[in-house]
């Protein structure tokens, strides 16, 4: 097996409406199941027109998965069925593991009227669907920074880097979620465990990610790479921010509609029944 990651698909984020009529772009959903497992979905609401974020993400549920919101600009107000509420601000992380059921409200709004962020999505596999909702709430000051070398800054939210491990822990998949930002010219090297999954999705700058590919990639395209130990990139004189993900993989059937996730049909009819007549919520607080 070769030592460096090769690219193996390159895909761009599609224009879609969610929610209550909110306009992002989807980094990868439904449609690529099961090439990203663990990973379900990674949505780009980054968006400079108020009225295409406006509208939110009002009261809905959520089973068998778990949801993290990475803020770059703005604050997402959030209220749940387990009495929480309060808001995700500009550098903060929220990773929700929905387990059971949350029913919960997520609403952008502008700061200094900007407003971007990120959300993932994280199977849970059968044995972990139906445990207990849990938040990690995570701000901006505990996530580390490190830079290994000149022209390099990692913010390292799951996982490690250079040594250094994020604040997000004990998540069933063994995730890493790092936010790379590369100076012109940098390159950067990772370690990344044999057998997991691992992608990027590129925010800012040109770059590549496999030394014998010549076409940069930039601004919302995913990169899927193929099995390894290690990924590498390259900074254009543009420089290039990505944001890098791997998991290991559950290898489960999935049973997905809307924000509901399990491994069956007769689990989804479970679930929105349950939703309906009022009897989804297992644990209260
Ligand atoms: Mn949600």
């Amino acid at each position: 097996m070769a030592q460096v990651r090769a690219v193996e698909r390159v895909l761009r984020a599609y224009p879609t409406i969610e929610g209550a009529g909110v306009h992002l772009h989807r980094a990868f959903g439904s449609y690529e199941v099961p090439q990203f497992d663990p990973f379900l979905m990674l949505d780009d609401f980054r968006a400079p027109r108020p009225e295409d974020y406006l509208p939110g993400f009002p009261t809905h549920p959520h089973r068998g998965i778990e949801t993290v919101t990475y803020m770059l600009d703005g604050t997402v107000e959030h209220a749940d069925s387990m009495g929480n509420a309060g808001k995700v601000n500009a550098g903060d992380v929220q990773w929700m593991t929905a387990g059971s059921g949350i029913v919960h409200s997520e609403m952008p709004q502008p700061v200094n009227g900007k407003m971007g962020g990120f959300q993932l999505w994280v199977n849970l596999p059968r044995s972990h669907k139906m445990m207990d909702p849990r938040y990690q709430e995570i701000t901006q000051n505990q996530i580390p920074t490190v830079s290994p070398q000149d022209g390099i800054t990692i913010r390292v939210i799951a996982g490690s880097a250079d040594g250094v491990k994020g604040p997000v822990r004990d998540i069933v998949a063994d995730p890493e979620y790092l936010d790379v930002t590369m100076h012109r010219n940098a390159s950067f090297s990772q370690p990344v465990k044999e057998g997991y999954t691992a992608f990027a999705y590129v925010i800012g700058g040109e770059g590549t990610f496999d030394l014998r590919e010549r076409h940069p990639v930039m601004n919302r395209d995913l990169v899927l790479f193929g099995d390894g130990l290690s990924v590498t990139a390259g900074a254009s004189a543009k420089g290039f921010r990505f944001l890098f993900f791997s998991g290991k993989p559950i290898h489960e059937p999935v049973a997905w509609r809307g924000p509901i996730v399990m491994n069956t049909a007769d689990e989804l009819r479970v679930a929105f029944r349950e939703y309906a007549d009022g009897t989804f919520i297992k644990k209260k607080a």
